[in-house]
């Protein structure tokens, strides 16, 4: 029936999922959105994948929040979530707006006031504009007084931009992904685009097709495997072995760009020390790839014409995260595959708006523009364009703000977007966290397994509910069109933020989104050009922009590094192991990832019709071996434990993943899979080891 409805409008906007970017059109009748067609975008050039396509009716469904919600007295904060809506109003009771404002933005207020700034924390969106999150931060920088900001960036790529910020002084991508078609060695680690990337993954295919030599690195063989040149299964947990030992072969074959090591970078020699180590020879009982294939890649990459590095959370989810990056940034800069097209370094980008987000602010120690908030100068400049004092200290992380909370720390917080109880790691930690707060004002579409937790939540617009700007991983800044009104009271995010700081003293008034956006970029150099104008009439614009008229840089570093002198540098790293190895009781080990049809907690995708059909329940893949070993049928429920909490769902077999590693989406709120996670930290970019932790597993169990 809607199939066959002709639609009255049509609203050209951009995909709400990943950081490919694709553009679309929303054909819209009624206030509903019929369907979804690509559109000819920079980074999709009219494809879409299953998301894209059809994960569009979450915004219809009947789960949305349409009233301001308050937790009804002595209501605990416990219990198990529930999606059905009727017991909703069990646990809380509607509101006008006035009320749920008053009490969300006054009990913070007070908070503030009697404990300080830093007993307020807040987790934004990388699923919200480049225009909501400079506000949210804006907010909690001058309106709280503190700057314990931040979002999922934390649990996604914070090592990688830990390392690039350390190596090349930039933390987004040197290069598009649709350099790959410029590319004659493209080498994948710790990614898995055909799932997670699915337009960026035809583009690899079509490059491949066209001559283009595949080298894909990872324990989890994927689906490109089928498209490589060589695929290298190494261990879970041996990156560092694996990536020292092909440097150890281009230094000690000489293959390194000597001329481009010594105009372009420093430190050289350290690396070079560190490497002689670990030579192939050395590193192949550790890292499970025999030497001479170690040497034919790293000859391979180091001899090409133009060699690119695309990598995933594969690299960037341990605690050897940024030791990880710092050796991909390290095999760039020693052969000079850096600053040309179809080179570079490109860190796979996972939400749509993570690098924007990124880029406004949100993150503890950064102001927009990643100028530090601990530089006096750059601080100086906000609090003159802010008219506000900012504190100078560094603020906590997603997870140090769980251990915060514990120790009495942080009393208050607002979330907004993000599903913590959902996407934290050891997540009946974090539960137990939010719950023990004081006051928790949550701003959502769903009740989500975070909002749950609150003492007010406040009703949201979805992505095709709102106009804004949307930064993919390609440093493309897209424009989303609002295409539908959002649901009975539910509000847009950027008025709800301003209602709370004006409920926080901040005289906020700021009108039409463009007007956030003409202040983001007057604020934050990299998009000084873009102007609101060009974006309407382009549609996209790449970064760096500085002056209006430029056209955008999509390749950069083609003649300086933005650091000191203008030169990168080498940073070497050393084995550092998982923080918890399998042992006699917990013989196996925990990865972590996404499936194709759904996104991070499944807040959005499995109230999408189509996809949640496809994929319903939630499953673990189990190598085929080691079912047979456990005794496990295929399509029966297991339970599978950590020494933090234990889940039951389905055993999928799937021999992608080496024998004794079980991989597990994270998108299932029936078998929230990050109960079981590690929250042990990388030290420079404070993200927790989802890719490896110690489980056992056992059949049987009730889903
Ligand atoms: Fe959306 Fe990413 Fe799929 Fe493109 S590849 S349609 S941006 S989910």
């Amino acid at each position: 029936e809607v199939a066959l409805s002709v639609p009255d409008k049509q609203v050209d906007s951009v995909c709400p999922y990943c950081g490919v970017g694709c553009q679309l059109t929303y054909n819209v009748k009624d206030n509903k959105i019929l369907f979804v067609e690509g559109r000819d975008g920079p980074a999709n050039q009219s494809r879409l994948c299953v998301k894209g396509r059809y994960g569009f009716d979450y915004a219809h469904h009947p789960h949305r929040l349409t009233k301001p919600l308050i937790r009804r007295a002595g209501m605990p904060k416990t219990g198990d979530f529930t999606m059905d809506p009727d017991r909703v109003l069990e646990v809380f009771r509607e509101a006008t707006w006035e009320e749920a404002l008053a009490l969300a933005g006054g009990k913070l207020a007070t908070i503030r006031d009697t404990h300080g700034g830093n007993a307020l924390a807040g987790f934004g969106s990388a699923k919200g504009s480049n225009e909501e999150a400079y506000l949210f931060q804006k907010l909690v920088r001058t309106g709280f007084g503190t700057n314990n900001v931040d979002h999922c960036t934390r649990l996604c790529h914070a090592s990688s931009v830990s390392a690039l910020l350390e190596g090349i002084g930039s933390g987004a991508v040197s290069n598009p992904v649709m350099d790959v078609t410029r590319a004659e060695v493209i080498v994948i680690i710790g990614a898995n685009p055909t799932v997670n990337h699915p337009v960026a993954a035809t583009w690899i295919k079509n490059a491949v097709r066209t001559g283009a030599k595949l080298i894909l690195l990872d324990p989890r063989r994927s689906e490109l495997a089928r498209h490589a040149h060589r695929y290298l299964q190494f261990k879970p947990d041996t990156d560092v072995a694996l990536l020292n030992a092909m440097m150890h072969v281009i230094v000690t074959e000489k293959l390194v760009d000597e001329a481009f090591i010594a105009s372009r970078t420093i430190g050289y020699e350290q690396l070079e020390a560190n490497v002689a180590e670990y030579s192939p020879e050395a590193m192949a009982p550790i890292c499970g790839i025999d030497a001479e294939t170690i040497r034919y890649v790293a000859r391979l990459y180091a001899t090409s014409k133009g060699s690119m590095i695309l990598w995933g959370m594969g690299v960037s989810q341990h605690v050897h995260g940024t030791d990880n990056a710092r050796c991909l940034i390290a095999l760039a800069l020693m052969t000079g595959q850096i600053g040309r097209p179809g080179t570079g370094l490109h860190p796979l980008r996972g939400q749509n708006n993570v690098q924007g987000a990124s880029d406004a602010g949100l993150i503890p120690m950064m102001l927009p523009d990643y100028q530090r908030v601990d530089n006096p100068v750059a601080r100086a400049r906000f609090e003159a364009a802010w008219g506000a004092t900012l504190d100078p200290k560094p603020g906590l992380t997603v997870v140090e703000i769980m251990d915060a909370i514990d120790h009495g720390q942080i009393k208050g917080m607002y979330i907004m977007g993000e599903n913590p109880a959902m996407s934290d790691p050891d997540a009946n930690h974090a539960r137990a966290s939010l719950a023990a707060l004081e006051h928790l004002v949550v701003q959502d579409i769903f009740l989500t397994e975070t909002a749950y937790l609150a003492d007010v939540i406040l009703p949201a617009s979805a992505f095709p509910e709102k106009t804004g700007t949307f930064t993919n991983t390609d440093r493309l800044v897209q424009l989303g069109r609002q295409a539908i009104e959002p649901p009975g009271d539910a509000k847009q995010d950027l008025w709800i933020i301003q209602q709370i700081a004006n409920r926080l003293g901040l005289p906020w008034n700021y009108g039409h989104v463009s007007e956030v956006f003409d202040e983001m970029r007057h604020t934050m150099a990299s998009i000084g050009g873009i102007t609101w104008d060009r974006l309407e009439k382009n549609g996209a614009v790449v970064y760096p922009c500085v002056n209006e008229g430029d056209v955008g840089q999509p390749v950069v570093f083609t003649e300086l590094f933005p650091r000191e002198g203008g030169k990168a540098r080498f940073v070497p790293a050393d084995i550092i192991p998982a923080d918890e190895r399998p042992d006699a009781e917990y013989p196996l080990i925990l990865i972590t990832g996404r499936q194709l049809e759904h996104w991070h907690t499944g807040s959005m995708t499995r109230r999408a019709s189509v996809l949640d059909a496809i994929e319903p329940d939630p499953v673990a893949l189990v190598h085929p071996l080691d079912m047979e070993r456990m005794g496990i049928t295929p399509g029966a429920p297991i339970t599978i434990a950590s020494r933090r909490g234990e889940v039951v769902l389905y055993a999928r077999a799937d021999d992608s993943s080496p024998v004794g590693a079980i991989f597990v989406p994270f998108c299932y709120y029936e078998a929230a899979i990050n109960r079981l996670t590690n929250a042990a930290l990388d030290p420079f970019g404070k993200i927790p080891e989802f890719k490896y932790c110690a489980i056992k597993v056992t059949p049987g169990g009730e889903v």
